[in-house]
């Protein structure tokens, strides 16, 4: 896999990460930040803070990647091999920014349409299906709070923006090229009968 430089700013690298560690990719799962698109570049970049994804998305649609697709990021705890990560920048109840960011925030319309060019890429390079999921053991576009405390979070990324996943998907089906040959997972080919 692949820096997807033509779509992403590189900002690594960064020591938070494992490389080579993705076992599979199932599809995309969706954070939110809890900070500033350049406050949370540099926070993954600390070797201290051992957090890390795959992506970061700006409130303006800027995206940075930090983490080469192939290397394992550490956002998502037991999803960390499993599924690519995209962080958002904004902030969400209970966050140390709470004070002056007060709420669930949403994703702006430039978001969206970064986190759709995102999943069509996801959809095209790893033959994940242009589709939602809210399950770990499931395939597409995912968040999450979905993996409940074996994934570490069970708030992120906050109601509007699970609401808003129809919306991302639909802006990676404007953009999506068909995907290779890779079937999707769970794919049955049934055999005409004799
Ligand atoms: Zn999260």
């Amino acid at each position: 896999m692949a820096l997807w430089e033509d779509l992403a700013s590189w900002r690594g690298p960064t020591a938070n990460r494992v490389p080579n560690g993705m076992v599979e990719v199932r599809g995309l799962v969706v954070h939110i930040a809890d900070g500033t698109y350049e406050g949370t570049i540099s926070h993954q970049r600390d070797p201290g803070t051992e957090n890390s994804s795959h992506f970061i998305v700006s409130r303006e649609g800027d995206i940075a990647q930090m983490v080469d697709t192939a290397d394992k990021a550490w956002t998502q705890r037991a999803g960390n091999g499993h599924w690519l990560s995209v962080e958002c920048s904004g902030f969400s109840v209970g966050s140390p920014h709470h004070a002056s960011h007060p709420g669930w925030e949403r994703l702006t319309d430039k978001q969206i349409a970064a986190l759709g060019r995102i999943f069509a890429r996801v959809h095209e390079e790893c033959g994940v299906p242009l589709a939602l999921t809210a399950d770990p053991s499931g395939t597409g576009l995912g968040h999450h709070s979905m993996g409940g405390s074996a994934w570490g979070h069970d708030k992120c990324p906050g109601p509007p923006i699970i609401a808003q996943k129809p919306d991302i998907l639909a802006a990676a089906r404007q953009v999506a090229r068909p995907s290779g040959p890779t079937p999707s997972p769970g794919l049955v080919v049934r055999r005409a009968a004799p």
